[in-house]
């Protein structure tokens, strides 16, 4: 299997660069060759425009999915955002390794989402969900957050997990079409004492060694909603309350 890790990082030494690092070393162990886009270190750049094409669709009124769309066709991706393209096309297993910063990812990687999942690359009208580009991949946030598992649970202060991270899980890489294993999560950096962070760290080399046998997270199929993107009365009525997107 090739893995690519997507580390979104500042500082090597960080307890992500410590995830990354694992992650690096436990699949290379198993057999797996692994590559990593480290986007700090890239200097990748996070803002959507312009520069992203090799010419425009369109030279008076900057319209970013035509002008993706028309990059795709042939026109041309910039160089970094074409090197990133090829990186996820050669893999077949994706980690997103990112500490949660104001209940998301850092501002560079929701810029690498924005221009490298570009519509005609990654996605288009026929191709997204269960018929999307990435259909037969694996793809895994591993995360760290300052807060405790508790505030994430239900009922606490940083509300359900599952609601936090849905926009990625669901908005980004179920819509691709990757098959979507639960996240990993490091949580209570915050406070964590050392021990607990090794902890942590021996529950990750756990998950990257049991990958094979995780389940992937259920979503509906495109099958289940009817025109108008709502899920269908008696689907819903079978399925409400059961999590991940039901
Ligand atoms: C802008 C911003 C927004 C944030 N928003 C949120 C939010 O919305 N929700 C939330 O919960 N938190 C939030 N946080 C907190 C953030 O999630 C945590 O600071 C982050 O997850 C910690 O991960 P890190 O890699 O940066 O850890 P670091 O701070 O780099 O490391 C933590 C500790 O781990 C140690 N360490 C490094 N390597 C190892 C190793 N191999 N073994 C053991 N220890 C090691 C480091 O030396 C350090 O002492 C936010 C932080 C910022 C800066």
């Amino acid at each position: 299997v090739h893995v690519l890790i997507v580390y979104a990082h500042p500082e090597p030494k960080s307890f992500n660069g410590a995830m990354r690092d694992l992650a690096v070393s436990v699949l290379g162990e198993l057999g797996h060759t692994v590559e990593v886009s480290d986007l700090y270190a890239m200097n990748f750049r996070a803002g959507a425009g312009r520069g992203d094409f090799l010419e425009a669709a369109d030279g008076d009124y900057f319209n970013y999915l035509k002008e993706e769309m028309h990059a795709a066709e042939g026109g041309g991706f910039s160089e970094d955002i074409r090197g990133e393209q090829e990186k996820l096309m050669a893999a077949d297993f994706l980690i997103l390794q990112f500490p949660l910063w104001w209940f998301s990812t850092p501002a560079i990687l929701k810029g690498w989402v924005e221009r490298v999942m570009a519509v005609g690359f990654a996605y288009d009208r026929q191709r997204r969900f269960d018929n999307g580009v990435f259909r037969g991949r694996r793809a895994m946030l591993s995360l760290s957050a300052g807060g405790p598992a508790a505030a994430y649970s239900a009922g606490g202060i940083s509300g359900n997990l599952e609601v936090v991270l849905w926009p990625l899980q669901n908005g980004v890489l179920n819509f691709v079409g990757y098959q979507v294993l639960p996240p990993f999560i490091a949580f209570g950096l915050a406070r964590g004492d050392a021990e607990a962070r090794q902890a942590i760290l021996s529950d990750y080399e756990a998950r990257l060694r049991g990958l094979d046998d995780v389940q992937p997270l259920a979503f509906h199929h495109l099958d289940d909603f009817d025109d108008t993107f709502r899920l269908k009365p008696d689907v819903m009525a079978k399925t409400a309350g059961q999590g991940w997107g039901r």
